[in-house]
């Protein structure tokens, strides 16, 4: 009988999860050596020092990479991290095209990190990719998306942007912090490399700082790897194991997510002190504007009590913050800036009643 492949809540519970063979552990341990006996010189068990591969790493690597369908893995200490050793990629005259809406740390690293090693940077309204080939740069080596987008949620035509890119030589990276696979796999619709902060769904429990980066071509996951190795960017094995603890649970976190935020944006669309709603119909973000302008926004966040005012989002605990003036502060002035009256919040776990409650108390009544 040909084995049918197994379901994504299987594959996270158990890939590269396997019992200890030596304890019988059910959980990987937490490897805290930092180096590896070898039996004779450059004869060893997989392993030869922590930096370059650790097992607990291994576990969680083999795991997400699973649940994005990529051949391959690679956890960096953050986001951040992981989305610098994708741009390392890069050579000085290379061009990224960057969705202009976008998380406000990747904006800073393109436009004030990786410009200075030469690369050039241009922002593009991803809604009509036909409009990106008639903006195209000539040097541009990489298309860098986020779908849904932080924080305007918006979300995009994957294929149909990878089509475009590939007939002009560049390769597509998107950054799937806020569909996670659950609901979204960008390799399957032909995307290059998926980039995650796993500080966000995948950890899910606001408790660990991580990244990733995923693939299937041969030769770009031998750059990743060695870039992982030789920068270093490494997270520790307690990191590795609390993410990995994490993916265990994200696919019912998110289904939660998904049923809390649809409630909350319907509820928020009929409240007379709000202008406009945004929500893709999926994962826990929410976006909308205030009628009373910036100040009302200001006074909304600083009531909740449920709601944390606090950046971050993607995790069990609800969130609520000002962009402009918080996460997307760096992105004043640029293509990428939010307007000040938007409030996005991050739906959690909580029962629904009490978060609308939560929400009702803070906004002005009429
Ligand atoms: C938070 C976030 C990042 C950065 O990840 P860190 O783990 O904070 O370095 C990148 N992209 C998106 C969409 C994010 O929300």
């Amino acid at each position: 009988m040909k084995r049918r492949p197994r379901g994504f809540a299987t594959r996270a519970i158990h890939e590269g999860q396997a019992p200890d063979p030596v304890t019988g552990a059910v959980v990987p341990p937490i490897s805290l050596s930092t180096t590896f006996a070898q039996t004779q010189v450059g004869e060893h068990f997989g392993y030869e020092y922590s930096r370059s591969g650790n097992p607990t790493r291994s576990a969680y690597e083999q795991c997400l990479a699973s649940l994005e369908s990529a051949a391959y893995g690679f956890a960096f200490s953050s986001g951040l991290a992981a989305e610098d050793a994708v741009l390392r990629v890069l050579r000085p005259g290379d061009h990224v095209v960057l969705g202009n809406d976008a998380y406000g740390g990747t904006f800073r690293l393109i436009s004030r990190v990786h410009t200075t090693t030469g690369i050039s940077w241009s922002a593009a309204d991803l809604h009509e990719p036909g409009q990106l080939s008639i903006d195209w740069p000539a040097a541009t080596k990489m298309v860098w998306l986020e779908s849904p987008t932080n924080p305007m949620l918006s979300t995009f035509d994957i294929e149909h942007i990878v089509e475009i890119a590939h007939r002009r030589g560049a390769i597509v990276v998107v950054d799937n912090t806020f569909a996670t696979p659950v609901y979204q796999r960008p390799l399957e619709l032909g995307a290059d490399v998926v980039v995650h902060s796993a500080t966000k769904y995948l950890g899910g429990h606001s408790d660990v700082v991580g990244g990733f980066v995923a693939m299937n071509d041969d030769d770009g996951a031998e750059q990743i790897g060695f870039l992982q190795n030789a920068v270093g960017a490494v997270p520790s094995p307690f990191d590795c194991y609390l993410a990995l603890r994490g993916l265990k649970t994200l696919e019912l976190r998110m289904e939660r997510h998904t049923a809390n935020a649809t409630a909350i944006a319907a509820w928020l669309g009929e409240h007379p002190a709000i202008a406009t709603v945004f929500y893709p119909g999926f994962s826990g973000i929410v976006s909308c504007r205030l009628r009373g302008g910036a100040d009302a926004a200001r006074r909304f966040v600083e009531r909740t009590e449920l709601f944390t005012l606090a950046e971050s989002l993607g995790a069990v605990e609800s969130l609520i913050e000002i962009p402009a003036a918080m996460t997307h502060a760096s992105a004043a002035g640029s293509p990428l800036e939010v307007a000040d009256d938007l409030v996005r919040l991050s739906v959690g776990v909580e029962t629904v009643d009490d978060l609308i409650d939560d929400l009702a108390s803070a906004l002005p009544t009429s």
